[in-house]
């Protein structure tokens, strides 16, 4: 379709803003380097480069330095020009909210850590949104005064927690994180830090770390499905993340394995959630055991007792898990169906519970998958803790903040190279 006349001074913005994102990519990226090196990783014009460098430049984004090492070899000529990020430049924050727990990593705006912190987080069953906005923003400032740094210092903040959440919008229609449903949580965070804040599905950003940093690199169409305290999911289709065609779908951790089945934390029955998520199986041992397994902080630890009693050859504990794991296989199965993936990448903490990817397990999905004989996905196992998810927060957050100071970039940053790779390092 042709190009309206009115339509080009925003698609050439449009195409500024973009190579202004690469172009500070490839700094970040390589550390020291020339503006000839930057012009062919990133197969930008050598004057474009020189042009938005210069602006980068100006606006104290990125510094010059002279090569010492071209210096200390007393290499002739002119000293060559290098350009960095000048890492002073921004302080950036990614966070993630668990049940049970808050995790923060401050990062400067090169991608180094600057500090990591993780904070209880207490009954998360009753919580407010504003209570645990307000938790969030303690963790950050504990975080902060580690540092000697305070929160007017933050240039932007990047959160990711489970639930329904739509990322555009910044609502919260559901978290098992706190008690109210369908709340503004991104405008109560905005208000709260005073600068740009990004929100996300936590598996959402698993995802994009996968994509970014993690097996996930240099595959365009991937599913990944994470198991923690619930089952999420997060889908890269043709290089870029799905959220579903209205912004708030693939929860995987509530579609239904079984009519009128056990109550999920979403209100809902028959959810997998409620069969496969640690509650879940320590609900269930709870009942099984004739004990009070339910205190949240101690979770973990049941679970833990949960898994090694299973390994010991415990009949109860071994049901339990067997049965998560049939259920587990039924929605695989269903994903399969719905998908048809290559490639279904199962990430996070919790993968240490081998029942869950057991061989018997993936042969029940195949089994239950309606093309029989036809290749089975790949099924690849990350096992990551939080430092990775709060990475992928912060990196949200920092593109966040390259998107609002590059003037009519769309929002399309799931679609690009991060602009901090070096988060992971
Ligand atoms: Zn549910």
């Amino acid at each position: 379709m042709p190009i309206r006349p009115s339509q080009v001074p925003s698609q050439v913005r449009g195409l500024r803003a973009r190579n202004r994102r690469a172009i500070m990519t490839a700094i970040r990226n390589l550390k020291h380097t020339a503006r000839v090196d930057i012009a062919r990783v990133t197969g930008i014009s050598a004057a474009t480069v020189t042009s938005i460098t210069a602006d980068l430049v100006a606006e104290g984004l990125v510094e010059e330095t002279l090569d010492g090492a071209q210096e200390r070899s007393g290499g002739r000529g002119r000293p060559r020009v290098l350009l960095r990020v000048r890492p002073d430049a921004f302080l950036i924050a990614g966070a993630k909210i668990s049940t049970d727990r808050i995790t923060v990593t401050l990062t400067d705006y090169a991608g180094e850590e600057v500090a990591y912190h993780v904070e209880p987080q207490p009954v998360p069953q009753v919580a407010t949104a504003v209570e645990v906005a307000r938790h969030l923003c303690l963790a950050i400032e504990t975080a902060l005064a580690g540092k000697g740094k305070s929160l007017a210092e933050l240039a932007s903040v990047g959160v990711g927690l489970p639930g329904f959440i739509d990322a555009s919008s910044g609502r919260v229609y559901w978290s098992a994180c706190f008690k109210e449903r369908d709340v503004d949580f991104r405008a109560l965070l905005t208000s709260t830090f005073g600068c740009p804040v990004s929100l996300d599905n936590d598996a959402n950003l698993v995802a994009l770390a996968e994509k970014w940093f993690g097996l996930g690199r240099g595959v365009d169409n991937f599913i990944v499905v994470t198991i923690e305290h619930g089952v999420g999911m997060g889908v890269v289709l043709g290089g870029k993340l799905f959220r579903g065609m209205r912004g708030i779908g693939t929860e995987f951790g509530h579609t239904k394995v079984q009519m009128d089945g056990a109550l999920c934390r979403c209100g809902q029955r028959g959810c997998l959630e409620a069969y496969v998520a640690d509650y879940a199986l320590v609900r269930e041992a709870g009942a099984a055991l004739g004990r009070d397994l339910s205190c949240p902080m101690t979770l973990q630890e049941d679970l833990d007792a949960l898994f090694a009693a299973a390994k010991a050859g415990d009949r109860v504990a071994e049901s339990i898990f067997e049965r998560a794991g049939r259920m587990f296989a039924m929605g695989l199965a269903n994903l399969v169906n719905v998908f048809d993936p290559n490639l279904i990448i199962f990430s996070g903490e919790q993968m240490r519970y081998d029942y869950l990817y057991s061989p018997r397990v993936l042969v029940r999905m195949r089994q239950l998958t309606v093309v029989p004989g036809r290749n089975p996905p790949e099924v690849r196992i990350h096992k990551w803790g939080d430092r990775i998810w709060v990475r992928g927060a912060a990196a949200l957050a920092m593109d966040a903040l390259a998107e609002s100071d590059a003037s009519g970039s769309a929002r399309d940053h799931e679609h690009l190279t991060p602009a901090s790779e070096s988060l992971l390092a």
